[in-house]
Parts: C-alpha cells; structure tokens; sequence
C-alpha cells in the first residue's frame, strides 16, 4: 500500500500530530514538547505553503519558470510569508514572531543541543495553535472541522487563560496605581510589563517582586529593578546580575559594573 498526503492532508496530519504531542506533554512526559515543536512547525511550513499554492500551484516552487523534476526546491516558511503579504494577504506581527521563535527552536532541536524554559514553549505552542486557527478562518481552510474536539478546546481554552491573564494585570496595576499620588506616577515606568517566560505583557508588581498573571514567571526584561550599588533605578534588562559569596544575586546598574563606561570609551 502506498502512502500519499497531498499537501494539505500532509500539513493536517502533521497538526493532528502535534496537538497529540501537545497533550501527551500537558499530562506531564516533558519529552513530548520536542515533537510537537516539530510537528508544529511542520504543519504551520505546510500551511503557508497550501496558501500560496492556492494562487498557482507552481509558486510554492523555488524556481518556477525551470523544469520540474523531482528534486525541484520549495520555498521555505519566509518566502511563503513575503508572497501572502506581498499577495496583500495578512499575517499578524506576533504571528511572525513567534513563526522564528518556534522554527529556531526547531532548528536547535534537530541539529544541536537545545534548552527551553517548558513555559515558554507552552505559550509560543498555544499561541501558534490559537494564530493558525485564525489564519484558518481568514482564509477558509475550514479546520476547525478537520481537527478532533478536544484539540479545538485546547486552543480555545488556551486563548480564554491568556485574555484572563492580560485582563486581570491591567485591572491589578491600575488598582496598585490607585495608591499613588500622582505628581509619584510621573516617573515611574509602569507595567504590566512583558514576561520573559510566556512572552505576554502580564507581569506585575507582586509584593516586594514581580509576578506574571499568566505563568506565573518572575522576570521581565522591562520590570524596574533597583542597582543594589547605587539604589538608582533602571530595567531589569539593563543590569547585570552579580553574585556575592553570601547572600542572594545583586543586581547592578551599567555604570556601577563599568559596562557604561566601557561602551562610551569604545564608541
Ligand atoms: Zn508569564
Ligand atoms: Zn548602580
């Protein structure tokens, strides 16, 4: 018996795959999330693919005006986003992003050695399965009646935790805000800011931290942290952690550790 996908059977079967894996993953064998990266992002290369196919089926060729042979390239997933945008169809900034995101972790799984905070991938996961949904709706690929209830609901309830989330930190911040005076509000750098674990902008002033709404996570690149040198104040991005002989890590400021300094000189 021979086995043929035409290419939207191959980018579905893939997306089935996946969202096994994903499930697989949520019950607790971590392993998993390395298949459904892959899995992922095939399907998603396969569905971009399917897309431009539809305005000729030769495009999704490297070099259409050449001879087809079986070894003919494809293009890849950037080129299939170019022509829809070049074709004026829509693909959302956090879509693209978070496309590169999961195809360097694809990239790093396949070739190398590979590390991920499982909160991430979990988000990033959620959030492409949530995107190709839409794109799915956008473009009528009617998947929604291809995939198994209960992966729809994952998606789905995915999305409704985050919309939470997002809801909540804002609602949380402006209550905190509500303690202040205002002529304190002026020069202060306020959040929800963005998680460095989830990537969403639900972190928020927790006690004498800061806590994400949504995963939970403790760090964000733009979360105000104060140099333990100096006490001037600055993102937690721009400061190097320093680790004491006793005692918790410290964080300091660019120019308490030189960094500034050394950057005006080299410049
Ligand atoms: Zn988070
Ligand atoms: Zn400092």
């Amino acid at each position: 018996m021979d086995l043929k996908l035409n290419l939207f059977e191959n980018a579905i079967d893939s997306l089935n795959e996946a969202l096994q894996k994903y499930e697989e993953a949520k019950d607790g064998n971590k392993n998993a999330y390395k298949f459904c990266v892959q899995h992922l992002s095939h399907f998603l290369e396969l569905l971009l693919k399917f897309q431009v196919s539809k305005a000729h089926e030769l495009l999704i060729f490297k070099k259409p005006f050449q001879k087809r042979t079986e070894e003919s390239s494809t293009i890849n997933m950037q080129e299939a986003i170019q022509f829809l945008e070049n074709d004026d169809k829509k693909i959302s900034t956090q879509f693209k992003t978070d496309l590169k995101w999961l195809k360097s972790l694809r990239n790093k799984i396949e070739h190398y050695e590979f590390e991920v905070k499982i909160k991430q991938v979990d988000s990033v996961v959620g959030r492409l399965l949530h995107a190709a949904l839409l794109f799915g709706e956008q473009h009528k690929l009617d998947l929604e009646n291809l995939l198994d209830q209960r992966y729809l609901d994952l998606a789905k309830g995915y999305q409704k935790g985050v919309s939470a989330a997002l809801k909540q930190a804002v609602e949380k911040e402006k209550y905190a805000l509500t303690c202040l005076r205002p002529d304190e509000m002026q020069d202060m750098n306020f959040g929800p800011y963005c998680c460095n674990d989830c990537g969403y902008r639900t972190l928020i002033m927790f006690e004498s931290g800061y806590r994400c709404e949504f995963c939970g996570g403790e760090e964000g690149d733009e979360m105000i942290v104060t140099c333990s040198e100096c006490g001037g104040e600055g993102a937690f991005g721009e400061m190097s952690g320093w680790e004491p002989d006793i005692g918790p890590v410290e964080m300091r400021c660019s120019m308490c550790t030189g960094a500034y300094a050394m950057s005006r000189d080299n410049s």
